[in-house]
């Protein structure tokens, strides 16, 4: 497979393209029309760039793809007006980088400067009237002073906003006295340190869906914070657990809807968030549960359309056998951020399952 396009002049001066893999010429094109360049370009899209070989040098043969590391300045928008080229000059710039000048006749209309094979490709398009190309010879210097066009960088399309919209309450934290949660394994980080992390881990998940989506980490009473989920679609609060006094182990995900308030939506909801952090995890599915829980009162007391409160593992776990099966000591900031995405996926999951009417 070729991994790179050499363009050189063959004895007639004519233009002589290849496709080179590594030092070897797999196929070669011995034309100037454009046409067929775009063509060959096509042809060998395993060859990320391009190469001008050095004029009338003998030891051209010897370059090789390793002279060419992907180079191309950032990119702009076509400023400079008609594409109106009628022919293309290929030059090899002092540097070894190529430089294609687009002409009008014997006027220069702009240059591209890199050595993208794609970047070329729009290039050649950019100019429609333009049917030719020459590999200047040697005797010919680059001329200066003419604008130069770059290729647009490939951005990433943004998703599109769905409509919805998440508010995530980070557990504990703010308030006087500041409340740590639970400590971990390790007898330093807190539960609150590991909200953190998952809360933004759903978030990012949430918004690359497009799903707009708030973090809250204030002080206030438990009801006063459920109270914030007015207006929202999911209402999310972010725990992890740790294991209760005297209990010696535990290992598990899980998430709970409220006890009497909550209804067939938020049970669902919390099903699935507790389905997806046990599998992310390689935990044991602890499910979806109730329980009287303050935050979620307040919330259910909104127009939220469903409110639930996230576990995403136990924290202060050392590793060993929970029902049979053996669970490492969790590494926490991993498995808090890989449990937080778990969180942000069953939500958007939730959210197409129950669109908003
Ligand atoms: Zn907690």
């Amino acid at each position: 497979m070729a991994n790179w396009i050499s363009f050189a002049r063959d004895k007639s001066d004519k233009p002589l393209v290849s496709a080179m893999n590594g030092g070897t010429v797999e196929e070669s094109l011995n034309s100037d029309s454009k046409d067929n360049l775009i063509g060959f370009l096509k042809r060998f899209s395993g060859a990320g760039t391009f190469l001008v070989a050095k004029p009338d040098g003998s030891d051209s043969e010897v370059e090789a793809v390793e002279l060419l590391p992907q180079s191309d300045s950032s990119a702009s928008d076509d400023t400079n007006g008609t594409p109106d080229a009628t022919w293309f000059q290929f030059f090899r710039n002092g540097d070894g980088q190529p430089i294609v000048i687009a002409m009008k006749d014997t006027n220069e209309v702009e240059f591209y400067k890199g050595n993208l094979r794609q970047a070329l490709i729009d290039f050649l398009v950019r100019h429609s009237g333009a049917n030719t190309f020459q590999i200047a010879p040697a005797s010919i210097s680059i001329p200066q002073g003419i604008p130069e066009w770059k290729p647009r960088t490939p951005t990433p399309t943004p998703p599109k906003p769905s409509g919805h919209r998440v508010i995530l309450e980070i557990g504990h934290g703010p308030g006087v006295p500041f409340d740590p949660g639970a400590i971990a394994h390790d007898n330093k980080t807190t539960e609150h340190e590991l909200n953190i992390i998952a809360a933004n881990a759903a978030r990012n998940v949430l918004v690359a869906a497009g799903v707009n989506c708030t973090v809250i980490d204030t002080p206030g009473s438990l009801r006063i914070l459920g109270l914030k989920a007015s207006g929202f679609d999911v209402f999310c609060s972010v725990h992890h657990n740790a294991l209760r006094k005297g209990q010696n182990t535990a290992q598990r995900s899980e998430a709970f809807s409220h006890a009497t308030k909550g209804e067939k939506p938020d049970q669902e909801l919390a099903s699935m968030i507790s389905a997806e952090m046990s599998k992310t995890l390689g935990l044991i599915d602890g499910g979806a549960k109730q329980a009287n829980l303050g935050v979620l009162s307040g919330a259910e007391d909104t127009n939220v359309r469903a409110a639930v409160l996230a576990e995403v593992y136990f924290i202060d776990f050392v590793g060993g056998t929970v029902k049979g099966k053996s669970f490492p000591k969790p590494d926490l900031k991993t498995s808090s951020s890989h449990g937080g995405e778990a969180i942000g996926r069953a939500i958007v999951d939730w959210l197409k399952k129950n669109p908003r009417k």
